[in-house]
This record gives C-alpha cells, sequence and structure tokens, in this order.
C-alpha cells in the first residue's frame, strides 16, 4: 500500500505521542548501535506487563485498533514503513486514544533492534506485499530471513498470525515455515468458510477489499521452533 506522499505527514507523526520515534542516530551508544530506546523496556512504555503483540505492516491501522478495543488487557504496537500510510493510523489513535496502542514508522527488516530476545508474544502478518519475482524473494515478510528476526523477538512458543488472498505467496509462505521448523497450527484456504478459523476474525483493509471481490483468503497461524541451545546461552 502507498498512498500519495502527503505533505506534513511526518511532522504530524513526529508529534504524536502514541508514535515511537526513533531517537538521534548519534545519540544511540556506539555499543548498542541502537537508537531504540524501548528495546528491552516495553513494559515501561506500558506501564504494565501485559501480553505484547505487533502487526508488521499495518497499513492504515483498522484490524490493529479494532483487536486493541476488544482486548484491553493485551498491548499492541503496529509498525508501518510508509509515512503516508501510518497517517492514517495515527489520525484514528490521536482521536481514540486507545492506551494499549503504539505505532511506529520503521522498516521491518530492523525488529530486533526495537524488541528484545523473548519480548513479543505474538506477530501479526496481514496482506504483505507478494514481491512476485524470485529475485524478490528475500524481502517477503515470511521469507526465511524474516522468520529468523520473528524468532528472536518472540518469546518460547510465540505465534505467528498470518492472512493473505495471494496463493502463491501462502505456498511460498507454508514452504518457508516448514523448512524453518515452525510448527503449523492451523492453515485454511478459505478463511471466511472455516468455522473455526473465522470465529472472532477481524478484517484488514485488504481482505475487505479482496474478500468483496469473491476471492478467497488463505491463513496459517504458526508457533516458533525451541531456542537452540547457543541462543539460551549455554
Ligand atoms: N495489513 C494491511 C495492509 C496490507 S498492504 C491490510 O491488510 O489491510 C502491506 C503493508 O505493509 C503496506 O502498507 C506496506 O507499506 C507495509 N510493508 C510492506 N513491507 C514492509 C516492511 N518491510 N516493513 C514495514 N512495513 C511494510
Amino acid at each position: 500500500m502507498r498512498l500519495r506522499n502527503i505533505k506534513g505527514s511526518r511532522e504530524v507523526i513526529a508529534a504524536c505521542r502514541y508514535v515511537i520515534q526513533e531517537e538521534g542516530k548519534e545519540k544511540a551508544s556506539f555499543a548498542s548501535r541502537s537508537a531504540w530506546s524501548v528495546r528491552g523496556k516495553w513494559k515501561e512504555v506500558f506501564g504494565n506487563d501485559h501480553p505484547l503483540c505487533v502487526e508488521i505492516g499495518m497499513g492504515k491501522g483498522a484490524f490493529l485498533m479494532e483487536l486493541a478495543r476488544r482486548n484491553p488487557g493485551i498491548n499492541y504496537v503496529g509498525i508501518e514503513k510508509y509515512s503516508s500510510v501510518l497517517l492514517r493510523a495515527v489520525q484514528k489513535q490521536e482521536k481514540e486514544e486507545l492506551p494499549n496502542v503504539r505505532l511506529i514508522r520503521m522498516e521491518a527488516e530492523n525488529l530486533p533492534d526495537v524488541f528484545a530476545p523473548g519480548e513479543v508474544d505474538k506477530i501479526y502478518l496481514n496482506f504483505s506485499d507478494p514481491w512476485p519475482k524470485d529475485a524478490h524473494a528475500g524481502r517477503r515478510l515470511t521469507s526465511r530471513a524474516f522468520l529468523d528476526r520473528y524468532q528472536r523477538i518472540l518469546k518460547e512458543q510465540g505465534r505467528i498470525e498470518f492472512k493473505t488472498d495471494n496463493q502463491e505467496l501462502f505456498d511460498f509462505s507454508v514452504e518457508e515455515v516448514r523448512e524453518a521448523g515452525w510448527e503449523i497450527c492451523a492453515l485454511t484456504r478459505d478463511l471466511h468458510n472455516d468455522p473455526e478459523l473465522s470465529r472472532n476474525n477481524i478484517l484488514t483493509e485488504y481482505e475487505e477489499r479482496w474478500s468483496g471481490e469473491g476471492k478467497p483468503i488463505c491463513a496459517m497461524h504458526f508457533q516458533k521452533p525451541a531456542n537452540t541451545q547457543e541462543e539460551q546461552g549455554f
């Protein structure tokens, strides 16, 4: 999703108290190399120790905000790489001020700079860009390199919930997830007609559009493999 560059969107985002801002790179200590002071400190950000869920590529934020309304005892962080898109979520949150929502403009590649190992309970990936060319497979948010990043920030038995209308991306994702040793907990190629998985399903903006055109929606829930001994610090 890419909207026309909207004048002033960066300024509005920078002024919003629900947006986590990247600190000046010059301020980040050389040793940590991270410009994100929130890493490892999300409990302080929200002022509680509720579970932490992250949506990557949240678009205009309708899904995240509905989840947050339904689950006030869970904290939600929405990540989006384009200011022009994030602006829409910021405007919604400025109106509603859900206490359990924070937003970040960032590239998903940098997730481990923002979340410490094991800090995240669940990740949502909804209608991620398909990157159809083989040469761009590494940019898909369900590619092996991204799964490795998710594995680092998710806690033991942390889960990912993924939805897409794109069959090729779904097939690719199932393969990557299996090869990386994750456990598939649930899978459907017709979410809206699956009695189990469609219960409590929240439509995203893309989901509304594509299912409205009669396209079936694929969904998969998967759980991270046990950490290797090395990662556990043995
Ligand atoms: N989840 C929304 C939007 C889907 S479009 C919905 O279902 O309606 C995919 C979104 O992911 C776009 O807004 C795009 O800008 C964002 N995105 C794609 N790659 C990203 C990345 N690497 N890091 C952060 N956001 C990304």
